[in-house]
């Protein structure tokens, strides 16, 4: 393959993985990343305490051979256990043969996913943050403590996340098509603690919902027999994150919508407004390539969480990227028009999918029509 020198943007879940892939097939890789290394700092979550991993993005995993290592972080989840206003449960099973996603810590992932890329030669520079880059020599700018440096490589890929540096650059070119959707609801991260005597306080072996209609409340369970827990809620208008503004609302209207579940939360009114609230974004955009750099993960195609795919879709593309390069045993333009033909249908069609599903979770697994219709499918 020889030793081209590849420059990977954002040492996120993906550009970690992207890089250890590239390292394995021979190419010199550097890895930049705009914050400290979590390994050593305690980092402000922000974003999804732990994710779902499925069969998509465990492929990429196992093509750069460490599935075996993020299987043993894994709690398998093997279907949605839906809790009604009474408490009811309802399991509604993934599949008819077992099928299941994982629940997985992403700050756990991420720090072995940086390990590998470490351990297969890769450096990466932390505290660098990329302020423009330029797509033909290549070359990106950074600033760090110094002040501002600017380095070239062959190749650079942009893996910097929803709010890309790289995607930035393209922008400011002719025929680069982008949109940026916020839809009206957002975010905030709860917790159900393990139980006193250590265990989990409900099953841990489902994605847990609490769909209210225009709302829902999800957990995840964590392998400390802990649950994030996390509340999708509108966040303007009559009933949203704006009216729910002081202790008494939120205790109130936990106990009114999810009794079952703020039994469960000791902690419910401290992390409420402790934790950030954050929006969530759709981003499209074409074409994926300029010059000598492309776009990948979320930088190509943030979506709304409701599938759970956003990061098994980037660790696909990675995947497709490997394919590619056992193919045309060489990293080129004409390698990346092709990874950016085959992946950008596949990207809009997840983006469609996960706004959907938002409809389906907060509302639709509550309707009896839906659960009957679901199983007359599945015979
Ligand atoms: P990021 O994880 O955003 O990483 C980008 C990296 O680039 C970061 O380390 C950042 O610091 C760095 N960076 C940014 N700008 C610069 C710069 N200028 N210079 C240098 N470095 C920079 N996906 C799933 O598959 N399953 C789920 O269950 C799931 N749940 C989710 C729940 C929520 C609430 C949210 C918000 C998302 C969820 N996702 C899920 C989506 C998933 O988080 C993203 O798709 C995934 O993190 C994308 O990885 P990435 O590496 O492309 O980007």
């Amino acid at each position: 393959m020889g030793k081209k020198h590849i420059m990977v943007l954002g040492a996120g879940l993906v550009g970690s993985l992207l890089s250890t892939m590239l390292a394995k097939k021979g190419f010199k890789v550097s890895l930049y990343e705009r914050r400290p290394d979590m390994r050593k700092t305690q980092l402000d979550g922000g974003r999804s305490i732990n994710l779902a991993l499925s069969k998509r993005g465990l492929k990429a995993l196992e093509q750069i051979g460490i599935d075996h290592k993020v299987k043993k972080m894994c709690i398998p989840m093997h279907g949605r256990m839906i809790h009604d206003r009474a408490g009811n449960l309802q399991m509604q099973p993934y599949g008819m043969n077992g099928e299941f996603i994982n629940s997985i810590s992403r700050a756990g992932l991420n720090e072995l996913l940086m390990n590998e890329a470490e351990r297969n030669g890769v450096k990466i520079y932390f505290d660098h943050k990329c302020t423009d880059v330029d797509f033909d020599k290549p070359e990106a700018k950074f600033e760090n403590e110094q002040g501002e440096v600017t380095v070239g490589a062959d190749f650079i890929f942009g893996a910097d996340g929803a709010f890309s540096a790289l995607r930035n650059a393209y922008l400011k070119t002719p025929l680069f098509n982008y949109s940026q959707q916020y839809i009206t609801a957002g975010y905030k991260e709860l917790v159900i603690p393990a139980t006193p005597d250590g265990d989990f306080a409900i099953a841990s072996n489902a994605l847990h919902i609490w769909p209210r209609g225009s709302y829902m409340l999800i957990a995840l369970p964590n392998l400390d027999k802990s649950f994030t827990v996390t509340l999708f809620f509108p966040m303007k208008g009559q009933t949203s994150f704006e009216t729910l503004s002081h202790k008494e609302a939120v205790q109130e209207f936990f106990e009114k919508e999810f009794a079952d579940a703020t039994e469960l939360m000791p902690t419910l009114v401290d992390d409420f407004f402790g934790n950030p609230t954050s929006g969530l974004v759709t981003v499209r955009c074409n074409p994926w390539v300029k010059g000598k750099t492309a776009l990948i993960g979320d930088a190509a195609h943030a979506i709304v969480p409701f599938y759970g795919q956003g990061m098994n879709a980037g660790f696909e593309d990675c995947f497709v990227l490997g394919q590619l390069l056992d193919k045309h045993e060489d990293l080129n333009r004409d390698l990346l028009k092709e990874y950016e033909a085959l992946r950008i249908p596949d990207a809009e069609a997840i983006a469609d999918l996960a706004l959907y599903n938002f409809i389906e979770m907060r509302d639709k697994v509550a309707d009896p029509q839906f659960i009957l219709q679901k199983k007359i499918e599945k015979r």
